[in-house]
């Protein structure tokens, strides 16, 4: 009984320690450029890994990785993570950092070279390099991404793994090359190994001055979506702590986000058949919304199963049969059992069409088919006005609403029996009919639609209320409302 008690004890300090979504510390506090750290610390013997991302603004992937990298539960040595490292250059998405003077404008220039024992230069390098002393790290890994691929033979180091000579340093690097290559199939984009970092960068002045195995990990931001690219940087880090021993069985590449974070977890898909500036806008004002994380997800996340880490999907604009094929069949299964077992689902345009029971591809989670085959109705702003039950969840918001149209689904019944019906939260009352598509089926059709599937929820928009600002709070509402969030309970189909 004792001993049962003391190991309880024992779990709940691991948990404690390894749980906690509070940064274990702060770097140049009390300055514009303040940024968290996290540690994840095994308290068993072991290397020091510390993983940065952020240091160029302008490269998403390496901060987004290291965020969802820091949750992993280490079982030897400790990982250290600093996924911003430069907070005023990503706020703005650029390489510099801002109201810096020219020469200090690139923060990754800014460390010690290694034949000198100069200082660091600017009071950010500085801060980030005090704080990297103290950590003494036995490896060093810089999160980055280049504008093309490396493979390709331009300039850029994108896709490509830049690693400080030493033995050992070079030889999992070369296993972590080998595992984020197998997840490309394409072999004229495969990272190559470049070496080693430039003097005077974060990476370079860590191996020289601090002894670590030191290395740059860059993906490509070309044509390639951010869900892609932060999980090739999970690849390598995940091979890496593997081949250190550090990481149990348990912990997969698909481990995103932590289920006690926040209440309201959405996987915002951004993968094959999205398109527009849609699911940027969807991330950036969610993200200001209290208890809220959004991660966006590929196929390879939804089929590998980290929808269960989250309670809401949002499939956003594009092509439906794009998004479909994207997810393949194994995909679209497991986001139909997701949201049966009691999640939510927002489709916008094409992730409307792709909720829909009208088509082979469809998730068939609403039950509803598209009016006409002929799609292409055009781009407009129309005025759509919601309904008594719209406003109840969507917020009261009554009148005629201006609203962006882009070849969105119109929508009827699908008289699909092992559905129950939706209910219209909005309709249409103006439209759109181009490219030969049939007129007046447009207007009082449903612009938002509501809808069970087993116990989930699902709401589809055919318009584009995420695109202006002054709607965005609907779409914030319809999340709450899947993700079961909303106080009055208001139930839809039951
Ligand atoms: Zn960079």
């Amino acid at each position: 009984m004792k001993r049962c008690f003391l190991l309880l004890l024992f779990l709940c300090a691991a948990w404690t320690v390894q749980s906690s979504d509070k940064p274990a510390g702060i770097i140049a506090g009390g300055t514009p450029s303040a940024t968290p750290y996290y540690i994840q610390d095994s308290r068993v013997p072991g290397p020091i890994v510390m993983i940065v991302g952020g240091v160029h603004g302008n490269e998403p992937s390496g901060a987004q990785a290291a965020d969802q990298i820091r949750h992993w539960p280490i079982t030897r040595g400790k990982i250290v993570v600093v996924p911003r490292a430069n907070v005023l250059a990503l706020a703005t998405n650029r390489r510099t950092t801002p109201d810096e003077p020219l020469e200090l404008g690139n923060l990754n220039r800014n460390f010690p070279r290694a034949s000198s024992n100069e200082p660091p230069r600017g009071a950010l390098a500085t801060a980030l390099w005090h704080f990297t002393r103290q950590v003494k790290p036995t490896w060093f890994i810089d999160l980055h991404e280049g504008y093309d691929f490396n493979g390709l033979g331009g300039k850029s180091v994108g896709s490509s793994v830049i690693a400080c000579p030493t033995p050992e340093g070079k030889a999992v690097a070369t296993a972590m090359q080998a595992a984020v290559n197998a997840t490309i199939t394409n072999q004229n984009i495969h990272f190559t190994m470049l070496g080693a970092p430039i003097d005077s960068s974060f990476a370079r002045a860590a191996g020289a001055h601090l002894g670590a195995h030191a290395m740059i990990l860059e993906t490509t931001t070309k044509s390639q979506p951010l869900s892609l690219r932060a999980r090739q940087h999970r690849v390598m880090v995940h091979t890496l702590l593997k081949h250190l021993n550090m990481l149990s069985d348990s912990v997969s590449v698909d481990q995103i986000a932590d289920p006690a974070s926040a209440t309201v977890r959405i996987a915002l898909y951004d993968a094959g058949g999205t398109g527009g500036t849609g699911p940027q806008k969807i991330r950036d004002f969610m993200r200001k919304q209290k208890n809220t994380i959004v991660v966006e997800v590929g196929p390879e996340e939804i089929r590998n199963g980290a929808l269960s880490q989250f309670n809401v999907l949002i499939c956003p604009g594009g092509t439906g049969s794009g998004q479909a094929n994207a997810i393949g069949k194994e995909g679209r299964e497991r986001i139909q059992k997701f949201i049966e077992a009691g999640n939510g689902y927002i489709g916008i345009c094409a992730g409307a069409y792709l909720a829909t029971s009208g088509f082979s591809w469809g998730l068939k989670i609403l039950d509803a088919k598209t009016a006409s085959p002929k799609w292409r109705r055009g781009t407009a702003v129309v005025k759509i006005e919601l309904t008594d039950k719209g406003r109840d969840i969507l917020g009261n918001r009554p009148g005629l609403l201006d609203c962006k149209y882009a070849n969105g689904p119109i929508l009827c019944p699908a008289e699909d029996e092992s559905l129950p019906d939706y209910e219209v939260l909005a309709f249409f009352r103006t439209e759109v009919a181009e490219n030969d598509s049939p007129p007046g089926i447009m207007v009082n059709s449903p612009a938002i639609a509501a809808g069970r599937c087993g116990k989930g929820r699902v709401i589809v928009i055919s318009p584009h209320p995420e695109q202006n600002e002054d709607l965005q709070g609907l779409v914030a509402h319809a999340i709450s409302w899947v993700a079961g969030q909303d106080e009055k309970n208001i139930r839809i189909g039951q």
